[in-house]
């Protein structure tokens, strides 16, 4: 309860552009009633722009449709006809190619989940509990480019939840070789996404152009920056990417060889471990711990696990020796949420306390 002489804290308002989409759906759901941001704005295609909110959606998010954006009207993604200076982009990629540079032309701040710019030296691509440091090249890329706002990218949803158990062991043991498999959820395609007689009782074995993103962004979430450039870390990654019948919840089977060898118990400790950077510790969206070892020796699961850390840690098993590499492991995480929506509201919050948004 607020008295007259409690100060009213100001929260930034955001808009999310994509709405209506599955991964715009989860940014709603997240920000629904968040501390630091209010939804002020909704955009999306032409399709759906001058439409109700709940007219212009086919709701699939969890749980009722927030109230507070029923009626909102969604917009057009054209930064002139939204006022938000933090801009939450589940654009699909065609659309984000032109509205994304656009709105940081305008002077917005976009955290966006399109692939286009991921892999661009002077867009930090940014996993709060990661390398946070990565956001230092925000300053470079508007010096590049003339912008006054910017672009600060979230992973692909199986680089993100492959990306974080791989982060301890490659600050602990160093990476020299990774093999990664997945099995990625319907939901990581969007709405409406794969179809059901596609996908039902099957494992299609080709996910377009998904392999060369893990393969890539992986390193590149692990590399270091000099202030005005990020470098990748330079060890092969091998990458095969698949969609099963799961409705959240990729997994991914990953092989490492490791520069300095260790064995399989120091590798789970270095893991069970780890907390993170410290600027993501306490964050509203942060969870608990980032990443988990899962209790029982046939986990993690995506049906009972999904939503540990309200979907926001990865939770690890199976940590064992490789006969061929050094080590081998499960990794499993909520793609909509840690490896979509959830991981840009966790990075808009590490901006905000690292000092990059300015007070409301
Ligand atoms: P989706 O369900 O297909 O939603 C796409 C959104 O983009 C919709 O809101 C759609 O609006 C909008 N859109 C499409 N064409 C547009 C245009 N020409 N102009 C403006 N808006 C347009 O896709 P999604 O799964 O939410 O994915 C969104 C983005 O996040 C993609 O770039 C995807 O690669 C990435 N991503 C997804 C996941 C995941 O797990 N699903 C994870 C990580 C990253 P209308 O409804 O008006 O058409």
């Amino acid at each position: 309860m607020s008295d007259s002489r409690t100060p009213v804290r100001r929260r930034h308002r955001v808009a999310v552009l994509g709405a209506t989409g599955a991964v715009g759906q989860a940014f709603i759901r997240l920000l629904a009633d968040h501390p630091w941001f209010e939804l002020t704005e909704l955009a999306a295609s032409e399709r759906s722009a001058g439409k109700r909110y709940a007219d212009a959606a086919h709701w699939i998010g969890a749980g009722d449709m927030p109230s507070g954006v029923r009626d909102m009207v969604v917009q057009p993604c054209d930064p002139s006809k939204v006022s938000a200076d933090i801009v939450f982009s589940a654009l699909d990629s065609t659309a984000a190619a032109d509205a994304e540079p656009a709105f940081a032309r305008a002077g917005k701040l976009v955290l966006t989940n399109a692939k286009n710019y991921r892999m661009e030296r002077d867009v930090p691509l940014v996993i709060a509990e990661v390398n946070p440091s990565h956001l230092k090249v925000l300053e470079a890329q508007r010096k590049n480019r003339g912008w006054t706002g910017g672009i600060i990218a979230n992973g692909n949803c199986a680089s993100i939840v492959a990306a974080l158990p791989l982060a301890p062991i490659h600050e602990r043991f160093g990476i020299s070789k990774l093999v990664a498999v997945t099995m990625q959820a319907v939901s990581g395609a969007g709405y409406p996404g794969v179809a059901s007689l596609d996908i039902l009782g099957n494992v299609i074995p080709l996910i377009r152009d998904e392999e060369p993103k893990i393969e890539t962004e992986i390193q590149k979430f692990l590399g270091t920056q000099d202030g005005s450039t990020i470098s990748s870390a330079t060890f092969p990654v091998s990458a095969h990417a698949n969609r099963v019948a799961v409705e959240h919840g990729h997994t991914v089977c990953m092989s490492l060889a490791l520069e300095e060898k260790a064995d399989a118990k120091d590798v789970e400790r270095a893991i069970a471990d780890w907390r993170g950077a410290s600027e993501a510790h306490g964050l509203p969206t942060a969870p608990e711990r980032a990443i988990v070892v899962a209790d029982e020796p046939d986990q993690p699961q995506p049906r009972r696990q999904v939503d540990t850390g309200n979907g926001m840690t990865i939770v690890v098993g199976r940590v064992r020796p490789d006969p061929v590499f050094d080590v081998k492991l499960v990794a499993m995480g909520h793609n909509v949420v840690r490896g979509a929506a959830g991981a840009s509201v966790l990075n808009a919050e590490l901006m905000k306390r690292c000092g990059y948004l300015t007070e409301p």
